[in-house]
C-alpha cells in the first residue's frame, strides 16, 4: 500500500500542517490538512476517511471537503464518503460540528446523494476497505480514541496508526496478538522529555514514555514519528536519538510517500 503524508504535525504553522495520510489516493486516515494539500481531483478521489478521535486537528478538514465535494455527488449516483471510527467519535462529528450549526449536516445533503455518511466500528474488528483489512482498537486519549491497523491479505503489507495517544496497555496487546509480525509503526512523540507532566495530563506522549511503551511489542516494527509540537522538535529529535536507540525509527515529513 502507499501512504502519503499530508500532514504530520502537532502544530499548525506555515510548513505544518496538521495530521493527515492518504493510503492509495483513496482513503484518509484523519483529516487534520486534506484541502490545503490536495487539489479537487485528487479529493474527489477519497472513498473513506478513518478518524481516530475529534480533536480538531484530526477532523477539521472533513469540513472543507465535503463542501468542496458536492459537485461530484449532486445529481449523481455515487455512495457517500464513509466517516469511519468508534460511535462515540462519529457522535462527537454528528453533534458538535456537522450539526447545521457549526457546519451544515452534509450527511443529508444534497438531497438524495449526501456527500458523507458515519460507519461505525467495534473496536478490534476487521472490516475490509479497497482491497485492504482494517481493524481498530481504544487508545489512551481523548473521549473514545482509538488507532488503526491497516494489512494485506497475506499480512506482508501492513502499518499501525496510534493516531495521538498517551501511555496505554490494550493497543500494544493487540499489535501483539496480530496474526502477522507487524513491521510499520506510525506513532506520536509530541512534547520533550522535560513536560512529561503536561504530556500525561493531556496524553500524549514524550521520547522516555515512547521508549517504555515499545518495549511492550514483542516485535520490532520500524517505528515512524509523527504530531511533534514543532516549538519543541529539536529537543524531541535530540531525545529520541538517545531514548529510541537500538530501535529503526524516522521522523515524518510531508509529502513523503511510503511504500507499506
Ligand atoms: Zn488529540
Ligand atoms: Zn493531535
Amino acid at each position: 500500500m502507499l501512504l502519503r503524508v499530508l500532514g504530520c504535525s502537532g502544530s499548525d504553522l506555515p510548513g505544518h500542517h496538521l495530521t493527515s495520510f492518504l493510503v492509495d489516493e483513496a482513503i484518509l486516515l484523519d483529516a487534520g490538512s486534506v484541502t490545503s494539500a490536495l487539489d479537487l481531483s485528487q479529493q474527489s478521489k477519497i472513498t473513506d476517511i478513518f478518524v481516530t478521535h475529534a480533536h480538531l486537528d484530526h477532523i477539521k478538514d472533513i469540513l472543507f471537503l465535503a463542501d468542496n465535494l458536492i459537485e461530484f455527488f449532486s445529481g449523481k449516483d455515487r455512495p457517500p464518503v464513509r466517516i469511519h471510527g468508534l460511535a462515540d467519535v462519529l457522535g462527537s462529528i454528528a453533534e458538535h460540528l456537522l450539526n447545521d450549526t457549526i457546519w451544515p449536516d452534509f450527511t443529508v445533503i444534497p438531497e438524495n446523494a449526501p456527500v458523507l455518511a458515519y460507519h461505525p466500528l467495534a473496536p478490534e474488528t476487521v472490516i475490509q476497505v479497497r482491497g485492504l483489512n482494517v481493524a481498530t482498537c481504544p487508545v489512551n486519549h481523548a473521549r473514545a480514541a482509538s488507532g488503526f491497523v491497516l494489512w494485506s491479505d497475506d499480512g506482508e503489507h501492513n502499518v499501525a496508526y496510534t493516531g495521538d495517544t498517551g501511555p496505554n496497555g490494550r493497543w500494544w496487546d493487540f499489535l501483539n496478538a496480530l496474526p502477522f509480525p507487524l513491521t510499520n509503526l506510525i506513532t506520536e512523540a509530541s512534547f520533550p522529555n522535560s513536560m512529561e507532566t503536561l504530556a500525561r495530563t493531556s496524553k500524549h506522549l514524550t521520547p522516555g514514555l515512547l521508549r517504555v511503551e515499545l518495549e511492550r511489542l514483542t516485535v520490532r516494527p520500524k517505528v515512524h514519528i509523527y504530531h511533534m509540537k514543532s516549538p519543541f522538535s529539536a529537543q524531541i529529535q535530540e531525545e529520541l536519538q538517545r531514548d529510541l536507540a537500538g530501535y529503526t525509527y524516522h521522523l515524518m515529513n510531508e509529502k513523503e510517500t511510503f511504500s507499506f
